[in-house]
């Protein structure tokens, strides 16, 4: 960390993070109104276009990252051809480097049932905004933007460059992807380059996030053989077997995976051990015919302590071990997804500034903690083998993916205040 901040120049950027709050709602509201749901991934060129207008207004050099049809069709194979497009913008201090890039995702699940606003309204409502995205992850980007908008209305310069973007396809996850797997691949994110990243999702403003747990997303499929469904006994019904493997699945192997629970805190604690979960079943196709295929899709979430290959030959053994009692069972099994465990050292500078910027704007030591969902870490972590990315963020991890989704106003601003102070600490300011 550079030299302590001079008093008065804290007090500044406070106070700066105050005036800019209302422009950040707006922001935030307008963000919300353009639809990028994915799947499959609408509205991106629009949503990438605002982001990188606001930026340019700002004083920001922007960049588009577009993809050609051909990479769209082998980056984001659940895309429906939609275009992807990510925005990239560098502020320039007085030194070019160091260089801290902040990120966010710019796609939203879809809505689902449920809402009693419109997700796409950004209604504010006794101190919260509404919407799909508020918290996960519009309300980070907004955040992002305009934290280091108040530094600049403090009259500050930072001594490193500051870089903004925002990408697609986070939500689709992929071991690759078109959003911040693409910029790792084409280099924009690289340890020669890049010092420090953090990723603006909603872990609640008094915790820094310093990895994720594990993940396999998969599908499994039984077959069996048609037949009239006046005579089950000349088939073999591959839903039934279906129904049998997944019985056995949360009698037997879920009691185990409840036994093993993450090394390290995670939020909300209810997450705290592995987890198996089957997604959507899809089998037969008449009522009057024995089904002679059924499809399940499951999510399998690893503690920090548990092994790819180890979470993998655990479910096959169940699936294998049926072909040996069964002599009918038949099935196949793959994967769409697949990560390990993130996990980043606390000890660096990033995540020092960030510290004591919580204690500063909330009068706490930060929670260190563990996202039970993957992130786009994993690419930086993994994938560019940069050690200092951390994920904060306005908002609650409780809030992604529900009905009426909503942010904190008090908790933005929290946040502006938080990143505006660390990116201080980190870089250094002066008076230009
Ligand atoms: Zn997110």
């Amino acid at each position: 960390m550079r030299e302590t901040m001079r008093f008065e120049q804290k007090n500044a950027i406070l106070y700066s993070a105050e005036t800019v709050l209302d422009e950040a709602v707006a922001f935030l509201q307008a963000l919300i109104r353009i639809p990028t749901v994915n799947p499959p991934g609408e509205a991106y060129p629009t949503c990438a276009r605002y982001i990188g207008e606001q930026l340019h207004e700002l004083g920001y050099a922007v960049e588009y990252v577009e993809l050609t049809p051909a990479e769209v069709a082998e980056l984001a194979p659940y895309g429906d051809g939609l275009p992807r497009v990510n925005v990239i913008g560098r502020l320039h201090g007085s030194q070019l480097s160091p260089v801290l890039h902040f990120n966010g995702h710019m796609d939203v699940v879809p809505v689902g049932l449920g809402w009693s606003c419109d997700p796409f309204g950004g209604e504010v409502r006794n101190g919260r905004i509404f919407g799909r995205g508020a918290a996960d992850m519009k309300g980070g980007i907004a955040a992002q933007i305009y934290a280091v908008e108040a530094l600049r209305r403090a009259g500050l310069q930072v001594q490193g460059t500051i870089e903004q973007s925002g990408v697609v396809d986070e939500e689709s996850t992929g071991n690759r992807n078109a959003g911040m797997g693409l910029l790792v691949e084409r280099g924009y994110i690289s340890p020669d380059r890049t010092d420090y990243v953090v990723i603006t999702e909603p872990l609640h403003v008094n915790n820094i996030c310093l990895g994720h747990r594990g993940a396999i997303w998969g599908e499994i499929t039984t077959f069996g053989r048609q037949s009239h469904g006046s005579t089950p006994e000349r088939g073999v019904n591959a839903v039934e077997h279906m129904a049998d493997f997944i019985s056995e699945a949360i009698r037997e192997l879920r009691p185990r995976l409840q036994q093993r629970l993450n090394s390290v805190p995670i939020v909300p604690v209810s997450a705290r051990a592995a987890s198996l979960a089957f997604g959507t079943i899809e089998g037969g196709t008449y009522l009057n015919i024995v089904p002679e295929r059924c499809t399940v899709t499951f999510n399998r979430r690893l503690v920090m302590s548990e092994r790819l290959e180890d979470a993998r030959s655990e479910l096959c053994e169940l699936l294998e071990r049926r072909t040996r009692t069964q002599p009918d069972f038949r099935y196949s099994y793959s994967e769409r997804y697949a990560t390990g465990p993130t996990w980043v050292s606390s000890e660096t500078s990033l995540v020092q500034a960030f510290a004591t910027a919580i204690q500063e704007v909330l009068g706490q030591t930060p929670g260190y903690v563990c996202s039970p969902g993957t992130s786009d870490q994993r690419f930086v972590v993994n994938n560019a083998g940069i050690e200092q990315c951390i994920i904060y963020g306005p908002g609650e991890i409780t809030q992604a993916h529900i009905a009426d989704e909503s942010l904190a106003i008090d908790d933005l601003l929290a946040s502006i205040k938080v990143m505006a102070l660390a990116t201080a600490h980190l870089l250094g300011v002066y008076i230009p």
